[in-house]
C-alpha cells in the first residue's frame, strides 16, 4: 500500500548486549556512539591514534578496547572479522567512507556517521521511557525535522510509560492464561489501556493496577462488535481522533472504493483489511452481503470496523447497516465524518452558506435510478437564496443542469464541481449552469466529485499563495 520510491531505511531493534562492535575514531563523534553503546551493554573496540578525554577514561576503566593505530587499510582489515557492527566515526569523511566500504565488503553491517550514503544501516533519533523506545528517522534526509518530530512525540508520551510497560510485562502471562482467546486478550489490554488501570501502574502502585486488570478480565465480553466510522473525503489530516483510535484498535476493516488509500495506511498494521466495494453498474457486493459479513464477524467475536468515506449518515447507507445490526442485537457505535460537502467546499474555498446570497443548503443525490430517471425535488431546488450539494451527480451532470435550468434557474447561474476534493490531486472547475456540462466533459471530471451550484460559487476565495 506504501509506495517506496526512495530507497527506504527498514526500522529494526537489535540486542547489543556482549555483542563485538568497532568504532572507527576517537573524538567526540565516536564517543557519542560509544556512550550509547556502552549503554546497551555492547562490547566496544575502538581504532584510534588519540583519544578523547572521555574516551581515554573509559579505556582506563576497561570499558572499551583500544587498537592505538591510525584508520589505515591494513588495520580495518584486520580488525574488522568477529565484529558484529562497525560505526565509521572521525572527523574525515573520507576515511569514513573508507573504512565503510571495506565493512560492506565484508558484509558487516555500517554506519558512516552523518552520511547516509556509504552506510547500510542508521542510528535513528530515540526516545527511552524504560523498555518502550521509541526511534524517528528521516533516514538521514532531514535531521532537524527528525528531531522536531522527537520533541512532538516525547512531549506525548506520559512520564511512567516505562513502568507501565513493566506491568504489562509482568501481567502477560497471568492474562494469558485468564484469556486464551487472542481477540478478547486484546481487548482487555485495550480496556486496561484507556482506564484508571493503565494510570495505577504508570504510578508504580502494581497492586491496584492489578485489580483494576482482573475486574476488566472477569467483565469483558467475547461478544464482538461494530463500529461505523466516517473517514472524511480523503485526506488523512480530517480523520477525527475517534475514527483514529478505531482504526488502531479493530480487529478488521471493510472498507470501500470510495476510501483514498491514504486513509487505510492509518489503520493497525496487523488488522485484516476487507474490500467490500460495489460500483455502479459493476456490483461486486450488495449491501445485504455486506450487512451479513459485519454480521458474522461481530458474532464470531472481532471489532469490526466499518470504514466509510464521509460521513456515514450522508449518502452512505448507515442508517442500513445499523438497523440490520440491531435486528441480529450487535452492538454498535457511529463516529461521524466530515462529509464531501463540507471537505470539497472548505478546499476549494467556496463557503456553503453566504449571509448575501445562500440561507440554505441543500444535500441532494444525483444518483440515477436503475431506468436512468433522476426523481429529485426540482421546484425547491430550482431557487435562489439557497446552495445545492450534490453527491454522485457526475454521470448526470448535463441532465442536472439543463433540469434546473427548465425549472426555473438562469443558465448563468453559477456552478462548481470538485473532483477528488481534499486530496492532493483534487480539482475544481467554476462556471454556469449553462457551461459546466462541456468543461467538466472536455476536463474528463470523474467520480468521486461534488457538485455545487448557486451564488455562493461566485464568493470563492484563494488562499493567497
Ligand atoms: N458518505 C459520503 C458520501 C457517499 S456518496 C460523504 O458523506 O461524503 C459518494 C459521493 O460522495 C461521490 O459520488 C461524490 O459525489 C461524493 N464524494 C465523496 N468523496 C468525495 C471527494 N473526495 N471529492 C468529491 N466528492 C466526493
Amino acid at each position: 500500500m506504501t509506495n517506496i520510491s526512495e530507497p527506504a531505511w527498514f526500522p529494526i531493534a537489535l540486542r547489543l548486549d556482549g555483542v563485538r562492535v568497532l568504532v572507527v575514531g576517537g573524538g567526540m563523534i565516536a564517543a557519542n556512539k560509544v556512550r550509547l553503546l556502552l549503554a546497551h551493554r555492547a562490547r566496544v573496540e575502538v581504532i584510534a591514534g588519540r583519544l578523547d578525554a572521555e574516551m581515554q577514561r573509559w579505556e582506563d576503566e576497561g570499558h572499551i578496547t583500544r587498537i592505538a593505530s591510525t584508520a589505515d587499510e591494513a588495520t580495518l582489515r584486520a580488525a574488522m572479522p568477529g565484529c558484529r557492527l562497525v560505526y565509521a566515526a572521525t572527523d574525515d569523511r573520507d576515511v569514513n567512507r573508507a573504512a565503510a566500504a571495506i565493512a560492506r565488503a565484508m558484509n558487516i553491517p555500517v554506519c558512516a556517521v552523518d552520511d547516509p550514503q556509504p552506510s547500510t544501516f542508521i542510528t535513528p533519533a530515540q526516545i527511552h521511557r524504560g523498555l518502550v523506545r521509541i526511534a524517528i528517522s528521516t533516514g538521514g534526509a532531514a535531521p532537524v525535522l527528525a528531531r522536531r518530530l522527537r520533541e512532538q512525540v516525547e512531549s506525548t508520551i506520559p512520564e511512567g510509560t516505562g513502568a507501565l510497560a513493566v506491568f504489562m510485562q509482568q501481567q502477560r502471562e497471568h492474562v494469558g492464561t485468564a484469556c486464551p482467546d487472542i481477540s478478547r486478550r486484546r481487548q482487555v489490554w485495550e480496556t486496561f489501556l484507556d482506564g484508571a488501570g493503565a494510570q495505577a501502574a504508570r504510578n508504580g502502585d502494581a497492586p491496584r493496577a492489578r485489580a483494576i486488570l482482573d475486574d476488566i478480565i472477569a467483565t469483558t465480553a467475547t461478544r464482538g462488535e461494530v463500529w461505523l466510522v466516517g473517514a472524511g473525503p480523503g485526506d488523512p489530516d480530517l480523520l477525527t481522533l475517534r475514527a483514529l483510535h478505531l482504526m488502531q484498535n479493530a480487529d478488521c476493516v471493510l472498507y470501500d472504493q470510495l476510501l483514498s488509500p491514504a486513509l487505510l495506511d492509518r489503520v493497525r498494521r496487523d488488522a485484516e483489511l476487507v474490500f467490500v466495494g460495489k460500483r455502479r453498474n459493476n456490483h461486486t457486493l450488495p449491501q445485504e452481503e455486506i450487512n451479513a459479513e459485519l454480521i458474522r464477524r461481530a458474532q464470531a467475536g472481532q471489532r469490526v470496523l466499518r470504514l466509510k468515506g464521509g460521513d456515514p449518515f450522508v449518502f452512505g447507507r448507515g442508517g442500513e447497516e445499523i438497523e440490520a445490526l440491531l435486528e441480529c442485537a450487535i452492538p454498535f457505535q457511529v463516529v461521524p465524518g466530515i462529509t464531501a460537502a463540507n471537505g470539497c467546499a472548505a478546499y476549494a474555498g467556496i463557503p456553503l452558506t453566504h449571509r448575501d446570497c445562500a440561507q440554505a443548503c441543500l444535500f441532494v443525490t444525483g444518483h440515477a435510478r436503475a431506468d436512468g430517471t433522476l426523481h429529485l425535488p426540482w421546484d425547491s431546488m430550482a431557487r435562489p437564496g439557497q446552495t445545492v450539494v450534490i453527491y454522485m451527480g457526475v454521470s448526470a451532470l448535463p441532465a442536472l443542469c439543463a433540469k434546473l435550468v427548465e425549472h426555473g434557474l438562469p443558465p448563468q447561474w453559477p456552478a462548481a464541481i470538485v473532483e477528488r476534493g481534499t486530496r492532493a490531486d483534487q480539482r475544481v472547475l467554476t462556471g454556469t449552469l449553462g457551461d459546466l456540462p462541456t468543461q467538466a466533459a472536455q476536463a474528463g471530471v470523474a467520480s468521486p466529485a461534488l457538485i455545487i451550484v448557486g451564488e455562493v460559487v461566485r464568493h470563492r476565495v484563494l488562499s493567497p499563495a
